[in-house]
């Protein structure tokens, strides 16, 4: 299988520090934002984040996760159906400032239910998104606001996106199926 190294580690923190800048414009400050990274990748890809913040402001974001799986059903030539099933996150949301965190965006799918449940658990003022690679092939009206790589891809290609905290390095490569 061939295997093309995207990002090496050293650019992804390049890209996490610009998204966590990227953050501190776009709202004016960094007071009312939680970070949520989606599990798995996306909570060590916000914890990140929340460090390169306290470094550039001095001040702790907090940062919540959402759990949240995929399941084809009995048809299964339908999409794939994303199902919440934990979330924890440490504060209220309401009149909050959340950006939600995911590794790799695709359909949007699992984005659209991470909405509805944030939805679900207050009144965020905001929702914002921030991934570290848009692999493009959108089934939903649904774009992120901060994107550490655009990578087009063909459908038979996967991103493996590997974090230190989970895996043993950090980088982001591109295979086959
Ligand atoms: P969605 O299709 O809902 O946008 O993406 C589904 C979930 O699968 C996301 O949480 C994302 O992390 C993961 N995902 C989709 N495509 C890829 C990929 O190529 N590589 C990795 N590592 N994760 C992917
Ligand atoms: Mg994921």
């Amino acid at each position: 299988i061939e295997k093309t190294i995207l990002m090496d580690s050293q650019a992804i923190k390049r890209a996490l520090t610009r998204i966590s800048h990227e953050i501190n414009e776009k709202n004016k400050g960094i007071q009312d934002i939680i970070l949520v990274g989606i599990r798995t990748r996306g909570v060590p890809i916000a914890e990140k984040i929340a460090k390169e913040i306290e470094k550039i402001e001095g001040v702790k974001v907090p940062v919540g996760t959402l759990d949240i799986t995929l399941y084809r059903d009995d048809l299964s030539t339908l999409a794939y159906q994303p199902v919440v099933h934990q979330t924890e996150i440490p504060v209220d949301i309401t009149g909050k400032i959340i950006i939600l965190v995911d590794d790799v965006l695709y359909t949007g799918r699992t984005v659209r239910s991470a909405l509805d449940a944030l939805i679900d658990m207050g009144r965020p003022r905001i929702i914002q998104l921030a991934v570290l690679v848009d692999r493009g092939h959108r089934e939903l009206p649904i774009r992120a606001d901060y994107v550490g790589k655009n990578v087009p891809t063909a459908s038979k290609e996967i991103i493996s996106v590997q974090i230190a905290d989970v895996d043993e390095i950090d980088q982001v490569v591109l295979s086959e199926l």
